[in-house]
């Protein structure tokens, strides 16, 4: 590790919400190891802003503003696919052990266990993971190599598909 120690950090995060304070910071991509799965490439950087803050039962809570561009990995053509990170989300805090397991309130956020302070880059990378979707992929015909690709397969396999490629040249211009 390099760098300033932990600098993404909360400190008293209870008394940073009653303040209503903000913090913003910025998050190397390459930073969030559980993200990595998901990527293409792990260049860039996201932009975060928290602000603390009381909701309506005056319970402590946090909003998250993360944005940036990601490239994930389409699952169609496991090709990079640019994905704009615009994420808003609310979370309420609770002390260690103290989180509602079963939270009555139907339009109630997320809890988040926080203690003496709070790692916002886990926060953050924690986010932006629920907050993607299950299965991301080009926009219907947008993956250009697919066919191509699926030809490649074929040609390998036979010298007859080989054969159909020189006599259907124009199969694969279609729009
Ligand atoms: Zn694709």
């Amino acid at each position: 590790m390099s760098g300033p120690a932990a600098p993404h950090v909360l400190d008293d995060p209870f008394g940073f919400a009653r303040a209503a304070g903000m913090q913003q910071g910025q998050l190397a991509v390459s930073a969030m190891p559980r993200l990595q799965d998901q990527l293409a490439e792990d260049t860039g950087e996201v932009q975060y802003s928290v602000r603390g803050g009381l909701d309506q039962l005056d319970r402590p809570q946090l909003e998250l503003e993360v944005t940036g561009a990601l490239k994930l990995l389409c699952a169609q053509c496991a090709k990079p696919l640019d994905h704009a990170l615009v994420l808003r989300t609310r979370v309420l805090m609770a002390p260690p052990g103290v989180v509602p397991v079963n939270d009555e309130d139907p339009d109630s956020p997320e809890w988040i266990e926080a203690g003496q302070e709070l790692n916002l880059q886990e926060l953050v990378e924690d986010e932006i993971l629920l907050g993607l979707p299950l299965s991301v992929r080009h926009a219907e015909g947008h993956c250009s190599s697919e066919s191509q690709e699926a030809f490649g397969k074929k040609a390998a396999d036979s010298p007859f598909a080989r054969l159909a490629t020189l006599l259907e040249p124009g199969q694969t211009n279609k729009r």
